[in-house]
């Protein structure tokens, strides 16, 4: 379950990184927008961060046996 977990492409050079880690993948954006003055994006493969933050908060603590990833209201109704 240790899926990629965001998506990075810059559509001006074409480019797609993934990373399992949404600090990894900010970082990658800031060094590429330093390095190339290209305004890359992300796709986050789950939710976005705020939904994610309140699912945590409801108990679900993100961990693949805990996260049931095919279903985002399955965070919400059980
Ligand atoms: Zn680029």
């Amino acid at each position: 379950m240790a899926d990629k977990r965001a998506t990075v492409t810059c559509p001006e050079c074409d480019r797609r990184e993934t990373f399992d880690k949404l600090a990894t993948a900010r970082s990658f954006i800031e060094a590429h927008r330093a390095e190339t003055g290209h305004e890359a994006t992300w796709e986050l493969h789950r939710l976005d961060a705020g939904v994610e933050r309140a699912g945590r908060e409801a108990g679900v603590c993100g961990r693949p046996e805990c996260t049931t990833e095919d279903s985002p209201l399955y965070l919400g109704d059980r």
